[in-house]
């Protein structure tokens, strides 16, 4: 994954990833007949219209995260028509499913985050920021892609499965409220993972590829810190205790401390409640963190660190604090074999083939980002059809996968068939 981006920011995070014991022999899946991967991925091909219609359908709903109502209606309707068995509202989760198939044999789990972002609005095919609606929701970071990928492969490899009379499960599994860090821990914390014998994990991303063992990426905490003090008229402050200063306090206090934070940390902070008026005191203050490191341990001493500094702020400002923990991750840990499998589907299927149409959008791409400095100038135009060598690198059991532009920091990343990473869980 590309360094500090958009898709660091709150993706890395939040591919945390569910356990997976490895039972199946991954070694045996890579090795399975060229000729019915060939199948699977010519079937996939075929599907090229429909996977354009689920990218564009899901990008259109724009709905963030625990909203996602018709993303998953529209979604799972697809694969009940396709044979899948869904089950809604997993984990208690309204918004959550799973979409089964197979009995006997492995099971794989398949999954790709499907939550928007808050005010990312964006008029598709725009490689510069237009929001269709100023404020309004929109998919910035790919999320639009991701599931419908997936889906286009499961049916063709059920139907490949069914065909041959081959022995194995597939379930399907939506990353929702994602950037919220809000339910894949639900999720494991349910058993919705622990009969799982893989799980193939994949997001878009502007390289094409897969990893194993230490991914780089970061774990996090979310946590929102609620300062308690008295409200007063502005006349007469002095009967108050202002909650928002607390706050303030802990912001400068944290910005102090960053200089001596290790350098693999990052951490953010939004002001969730500042107080409704000028003139009033503000007896109720909120400020929200994303604190995040390479390793749980860091990540769990920013935590720590994070709780001293709001406490010793509160002390300052004659408050009190009390902390509310809205999510965690631990950072992505790749498994070798199924890296190694996917790979070699990779180098199957090869890279893209980019066509004298896609030229156009890439100069038009370059020229933009030469007169711009934000490293991320688009946000997520839909994709138009995928064309084969993307879509078919989710060949087979082993998969990895492929999809439309986003955050992009390089040309590729406009481009309607620019691969994207597979994570491997
Ligand atoms: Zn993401």
């Amino acid at each position: 994954m590309p360094a500090p981006s958009r898709h660091n920011i709150m993706s890395t995070i939040s591919q945390l990833l569910a356990a997976s014991s490895l039972s199946l022999s991954i070694p045996a899946l890579a090795k399975a007949p060229g000729a019915l991967k060939t199948e699977v991925a010519t079937a996939i091909d075929g599907e090229a219209k429909l996977v354009q219609e689920m990218v564009d359908s899901v990008f259109s709903f724009a709905e963030p995260g625990f909203q996602e109502v018709k993303t998953s209606a529209y979604l799972t309707a697809i694969l009940e028509r396709n044979g899948f068995n869904v089950t809604r509202g997993v984990a208690g989760i309204p918004t959550a499913w799973t979409a089964t198939w197979g009995t006997g044999g492995p099971l794989v789990a398949l999954g790709s985050d499907i939550d928007g972002l808050l005010g990312l609005s964006q008029t598709p095919g725009s490689p510069v920021i237009k929001p269709m609606v100023a404020g309004a929701p929109g998919h910035g970071e790919g999320h639009n892609s991701g599931m419908p990928l997936i889906i286009a492969a499961a049916i063709a490899t059920k139907n490949v499965m069914e065909k041959y009379g081959i022995k194995g499960r597939l379930m399907l599994w939506p990353g929702v409220a994602e950037e919220l860090l809000a339910t894949k821990a639900f999720y494991v914390r349910e058993g919705l993972f622990k009969d799982v014998d893989a799980s193939i994990f994949t997001h878009v991303n502007a390289g094409f590829g897969t990893g194993w063992g230490d991914l780089g990426l970061t774990g996090m905490v979310s946590v929102q810190y609620d300062f308690h003090g008295k409200t007063a008229h502005g006349a007469a402050p002095w009967n108050g205790r202002s909650a928002l200063d607390g706050v303030e306090w802990m912001n400068a206090a944290w910005n102090f401390r960053r200089e001596h934070l290790p350098l693999t940390q990052r951490s953010h902070h939004v002001i969730t409640n500042g107080g409704g008026q000028p003139n009033i005191v503000p007896g109720e203050a909120s400020v929200w963190y994303y604190f995040r490191d390479k390793d749980f341990a860091s990540v769990r001493t920013l935590y720590e660190t994070g709780n001293e500094i709001s406490e010793a702020a509160a002390k300052a400002t004659g408050t009190t604090v009390t902390r509310r923990l809205l999510g965690y991750a631990a950072p992505n840990f790749g498994n070798k074999p199924l890296a190694e499998a996917a790979y070699a589907n990779i180098e199957m299927v090869g890279m893209p083939q980019w066509s004298e149409a896609d030229q156009p959008s890439r100069t038009r791409y370059n020229r933009l980002t030469a007169s711009r400095p934000s490293p991320w100038t688009a946000r997520s135009p839909p994709c138009r059809p995928l064309k084969h060598a993307a879509v078919r690198a989710l060949v087979g059991p082993t998969i990895s996968a492929t999809s439309c532009g986003q955050y992009p920091p390089s040309p590729l990343a406009i481009h309607p068939t620019f691969p994207i990473r597979s994570d491997i869980m």
